[in-house]
């Protein structure tokens, strides 16, 4: 980057910091985006002038909301609610609800900035946004993740629906959870519309959108290797989290030829030299809600490590973090590549610290960054409103197939465009720029609303 571009951004970022004080999540994805466009905007005098990246980086709306509710004793319990209406340019927002502890309004912010990126990388037309709460379902009965469920989304209907915004899941928000929220939207708009996403196969949900996002990610990572004449056939591969995302990247990376030999949960991880037995994770994550700790009971043979950042530490051929934000830092990513890791492919969100890239980039590693690696989870949400609107229900296989074209297509864009900026193979900038520009174009079309 050049001196000048380098100013815009120090510019940009001091201005950002003292609007958004206290938000380092938000901060740290919004840099990113930054560094890979100032080169791009300091040249563009009609970006500068029209302000878009200052636009794209103050949220349209934000909407903070009290959600009490009952537990199983009676008491009154009180959790804080929260919607991010990031960017509409290019469609409604879009854009996934967690319920986890650590939710505030940096990681909301810096979610909801990055899906801007994402959902136009896509192709498909959706906006940004994100929602989530504060709330911890671990722990918590079925009857009172319904009753919290239901009375976020008392509060949450009035601001979203099928043209406006439409939600899915994301950490601590499954198909159960979708499900208490589009029965409780129902009864209080009397309209059945795809308003959510990921709901149940024989109510409106799409077929494969569990999957999606593991999937996808290992298509990318496909594409990835394949630059390199290479595949996932006979390679060590280590993923984190033993969730939504983590699982299904888990069965397609078998299926593709890999052998998974670790998954972790926020506890610890587990280590099967011989390749994880994911109908034994299944049953434990999915069905029983327990800890991956318990895997060992069942797999002779099998290590448990307490602390989830000792998985970095396996030698593994290629690396999918599909936890959460920041959990490979420079030190992990160090490890990573001292091991021989060729290859990062990010299922989760943001979950490389800028120090672990920048070990990547020193190694010539293969980096595919999240905003492009993780698309298929919400361009299968795409296809399920596409699927509600024209009221029909798509096979699995033909949702495949378009989930595997629209990661193809994601990956040679960004590509494309890391080429065309001068930086070939630089997925984290191309998919920056390739996912900025519809967006930025969209904005310059529609105006300024003075
Ligand atoms: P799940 O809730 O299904 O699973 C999350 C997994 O990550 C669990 O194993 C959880 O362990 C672990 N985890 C969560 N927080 C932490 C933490 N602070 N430290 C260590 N481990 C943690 O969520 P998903 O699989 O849906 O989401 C995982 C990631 O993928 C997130 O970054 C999400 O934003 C991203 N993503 C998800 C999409 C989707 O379609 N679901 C789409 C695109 C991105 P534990 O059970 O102990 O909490």
């Amino acid at each position: 980057m050049n001196e000048q571009a380098q100013q815009y951004v120090e510019d940009f970022m001091a201005r950002l910091i003292a609007r958004n004080p206290g938000e380092p999540e938000f901060h740290q994805a919004v840099r990113e985006v930054a560094e890979s466009l100032a080169p791009h905007i300091v040249t563009s005098p009609i970006l500068q002038k029209m302000k878009v990246l200052e636009r794209i980086a103050e949220p349209e709306r934000v909407i903070i909301f009290r959600v009490p509710w009952l537990n199983d004793k009676g008491e009154i319990e009180i959790n804080r609610g929260y919607r991010i209406q990031m960017n509409s340019a290019i469609g409604p927002y879009k854009g996934g609800i967690r319920f986890h502890p650590s939710v505030n309004l940096s990681i909301l912010k810096f979610l909801a900035f990055e899906q801007t990126f994402k959902n136009s990388l896509t192709t498909l037309p959706m906006g940004g946004g994100k929602g989530g709460s504060d709330f911890n379902p671990k722990g918590k009965s079925d009857n009172e993740v319904m009753k919290f469920c239901q009375s976020f989304m008392t509060e949450l209907q009035r601001h979203i629906g099928q043209d406006t915004d439409v939600p899915a899941g994301d950490i601590g928000v499954g198909g159960r959870e979708i499900g208490f929220m589009f029965g409780q939207y129902k009864r209080l708009r009397d309209e059945f519309t795809g308003t959510l996403t990921g709901k149940g196969r024989d109510w409106g949900g799409s077929p494969l959108r569990p999957e999606a996002t593991g999937y996808g990610t290992c298509y990318f990572a496909q594409e990835m290797l394949a630059t390199r004449n290479d595949s996932f056939k006979g390679k060590t591969v280590c993923i984190s989290g033993s969730g939504n995302v983590a699982i299904y990247a888990t069965e397609k990376a078998v299926q593709l030829g890999g052998r998974v030999v670790a998954l972790s949960d926020s506890n610890g991880y587990i280590y099967d030299k011989d390749g994880v037995k994911l109908d034994v994770v299944k049953a434990i994550k999915l069905q029983r809600r327990a800890r991956i700790s318990e895997y060992v009971k069942e797999v002779p043979g099998a290590e448990y490590h307490e602390g989830c950042a000792g998985i970095w530490g396996i030698p593994c051929d290629i690396a999918l973090p599909c936890a959460t934000q920041n959990e490979i830092d420079g030190e992990s990513a160090a490890k990573l590549a001292a091991n021989g890791c060729r290859v990062v492919c990010e299922g989760a969100n943001m979950p490389s610290t800028p120090e672990a890239i920048a070990v990547y980039e020193a190694n010539g590693m293969l980096y595919g960054p999240a905003k492009a690696a993780n698309a298929g989870g919400v361009a299968t949400s795409g296809l399920e409103m596409s699927q509600n609107s024209l009221r029909l229900s798509w096979s699995f296989e033909e949702v495949d197939a378009r989930l595997k074209d629209i990661m193809t297509n994601i990956f040679h864009n960004a590509y494309d465009a890391s080429k065309a900026c001068g930086a070939e193979g630089n997925l984290m900038v191309g998919a920056n720029v390739a996912g900025f520009i519809k967006v930025a174009e969209a904005m310059l079309a529609q105006g300024v609303a003075y």
